[in-house]
């Protein structure tokens, strides 16, 4: 019980997994999915099994930037989420859409409960890390989502245009109900590389991230430049294919995230 009268739900009884970690955002498009993907990418290279429930359910983007456009099998027991080509297994609303460009329109409540269905009825199997791509926003239903899901721990996803304080302030409060720490801030689209000369452009102005999470004593996990390769390679549906400075970056996070 979470004290805040919603219960914890069992998962499918063939399921073992070790940590889940619920990514968020204060609103859609900063890069939230982008970064969900980039960590279990950094996860998977160092050895762990991992799963993407991706709960971003009107903006589902992870099959898109995996190449996975198989349909989860449905066996007795329930779904069996399908793999991408280096194994991380993947949950989403796009993979049961007839139409992948058909729109989603739903209210918070229906939108909780298709999530909870990838917990309960979703065979993940044996996983050392489940990422949760939630919900843009900090409403009712990315609270909903972390309160009925057992999440072991927050990450936050801003972008320097973002009003990153009320972000990080409301996330923490979520974080208060539920009970699991908020492993740290990320800052998405923070500067851009000149190819001639080097120089980091900051197109957004300053970035604010880092005093944030100073500011509420949370850790900064770091900042990730607007990268076209990146881009390119999530609309090509190959996001595992990346490689540069950044994802070591991000594989320095994650070594947090083995602590849990
Ligand atoms: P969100 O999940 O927050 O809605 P996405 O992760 O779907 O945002 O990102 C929105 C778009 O921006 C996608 O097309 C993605 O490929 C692109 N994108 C995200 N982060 C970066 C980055 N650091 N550099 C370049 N493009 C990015």
């Amino acid at each position: 019980d979470t004290g805040t009268g919603i219960e914890k739900i069992p998962a499918s009884e063939l399921n073992r997994i070790k940590n889940v970690i619920a990514i968020m955002s204060g609103k859609g498009g900063v890069g939230k999915s982008t970064i969900t993907g980039l960590m279990a990418v950094s996860l998977q290279r160092k050895g762990y099994k991992v799963g993407i429930l991706d709960a971003d359910i009107t903006g589902p983007s992870i099959p898109r930037m995996f190449g996975v456009k198989k349909r989860p099998e449905n066996i007795e027991f329930g779904l069996i989420p399908p793999e991408s080509s280096t194994g991380i297994r993947i949950m989403s609303l796009n993979l049961l859409l007839d139409n992948e460009d058909d729109p989603v329109i739903w209210r918070g409540p229906l939108i909780a409960s298709a999530v909870k269905q990838f917990w309960t009825d979703v065979i993940w199997g044996d996983l050392d890390f489940l990422l949760i791509d939630l919900p843009p926003g900090t409403g009712d239903a990315p609270l909903t989502v972390m309160q009925s899901l057992p999440v072991d721990a927050l990450v936050i996803v801003s972008s320097p245009q973002d009003l990153v304080m009320m972000v990080v302030k409301k996330a923490i409060k979520m974080s208060r109900i539920m009970g699991v720490p908020v492993l740290g801030l990320v800052e998405n689209y923070s500067y851009l590389v000149c190819p001639k000369c080097g120089e980091k452009i900051r197109i957004f102005g300053e970035s604010r991230g880092k005093e944030a999470a100073e500011q509420v004593q949370i850790p900064y996990l770091g900042s990730l430049p607007i990268d076209y390769k990146l881009a390119e390679l999530c609309d090509r549906g190959e996001i595992e294919m990346y490689d540069s400075d950044e994802i070591k970056r991000i594989e320095d996070w994650v070594k947090d995230l083995e602590r849990l």
